[in-house]
């Protein structure tokens, strides 16, 4: 068994209390199956084997909510690390600008906390957005926490 598949064997007993009841389909199948590494010569054989498995698996919806919560690599819920990179883009570009801001002042606060302040930069790649979402977040944000720290100076 590969290193990488040991790591795949620590995250499953990671996973294992949220699948409670369920039996994955991947329980039995040589953990190898679902990490091909790029210069494998059975690389796409072995990767079409892991979805083939994955494919009705009673928990795989959870399974793939795990490995981008968690960012596994290999083949996990029936996608690639490739695929899933693009779910979190896609998923991440279709996010409200309102919850985009919400997410902005959290990190603004703590940002604020330790003495500094929320960069784009930081904001585009925390929360996996274009440049110029993370723009109008963070200035959302700082506009908030500013308004924020000017009510609690007038309150005091
Ligand atoms: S979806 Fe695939 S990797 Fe996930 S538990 Fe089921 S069989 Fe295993």
């Amino acid at each position: 068994m590969s290193a990488r598949s040991l790591a795949r064997h620590d995250a499953m007993w990671l996973l294992l209390p949220r699948l409670a009841g369920a039996r994955r389909a991947c329980a039995e199948v040589d953990p190898d199956v679902f990490f091909a590494e790029p210069d494998d010569p059975k690389a796409e054989e072995r990767t079409a084997e892991a979805r083939a498995v994955c494919t009705g698996c009673p928990v795989r919806a959870r399974c793939l909510d795990f490995a981008l919560a968690t960012g596994q690599y290999g083949v996990w819920g029936g996608t690639t690390e490739e695929e899933r990179r693009e779910l979190c883009r896609q998923r991440a570009a279709s996010r409200p600008m309102s919850a985009l801001v919400a997410e902005a002042i959290r990190l603004e606060r703590a940002a604020r906390a330790a003495g500094g302040q929320l960069s784009v930069i930081r904001a585009k790649t925390v929360l996996r957005i274009s440049h110029a979402r993370a723009r109008e977040a963070v200035l959302a944000a700082r506009r908030a926490v500013d308004t924020e720290a000017a009510d609690l100076g007038g309150a005091a």
